[in-house]
């Protein structure tokens, strides 16, 4: 189903090799070692909890605009779930703000999509509209419950922007 490939400037990148539907587990990743901070190879899984997964889950890409989501496993790592059908040569990523609050890991993003942000972005560092995308298509257990337990103003009803900030008094 996945395969790995290589590109000029990302190094190696996982493929699918045949047609995938939307809503598939390509990849279920296992826990590697802990990493004593976040790093580019990091995943986060709680506040100062960051994993390193074995291959090919490691190698997922960063993409703005991406095919894949990351799911809680039973294993204590993450899953990867196609998140749109994929064709044969599809490569195949995520967007690293599904599971990092806070992103170091891609500097210069080359993703090649009209969504493109620059770099690859942590969810916390995201906008209002991006976090709310990104929680449509699939987050982390870890951001989904920060996202949830975080007051937001919404600017079409008064009164929540009032009681965000009678919460923060
Ligand atoms: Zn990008």
């Amino acid at each position: 189903m996945i395969g790995i490939g290589y590109h000029d400037l990302k190094g190696r990148v996982v493929l699918a090799t045949e047609a995938i539907p939307s809503g598939v587990v390509v990849c279920s990743s296992r826990i590697r070692g802990l990493a004593p901070e976040r790093d580019m190879y990091s995943l986060q899984k709680e506040e100062n909890v960051h994993l390193y997964i074995d291959e090919p889950g490691q190698i997922f890409s960063h993409s703005c605009d991406p095919n894949l989501t990351v799911r809680d496993n039973e294993y204590g790592a993450f899953d990867f779930v196609t998140v749109r059908p994929v064709q044969e040569g599809d490569e195949l990523s995520f967007h690293y703000g599904m599971s990092e609050a806070e992103s170091v890991a891609v500097a210069a993003c080359c993703c090649g999509s009209a969504k493109c942000q620059g770099r690859s972005v942590g969810f916390r560092e995201l906008t209002d509209e991006q976090q709310a995308e990104l929680v449509r298509l699939g987050v982390s257990d870890f951001l989904r419950r920060w996202y949830e337990g975080t007051p937001r103003p919404v600017m079409a009803h008064g009164y929540q922007t009032y009681a965000a900030m009678q919460v923060q008094m």
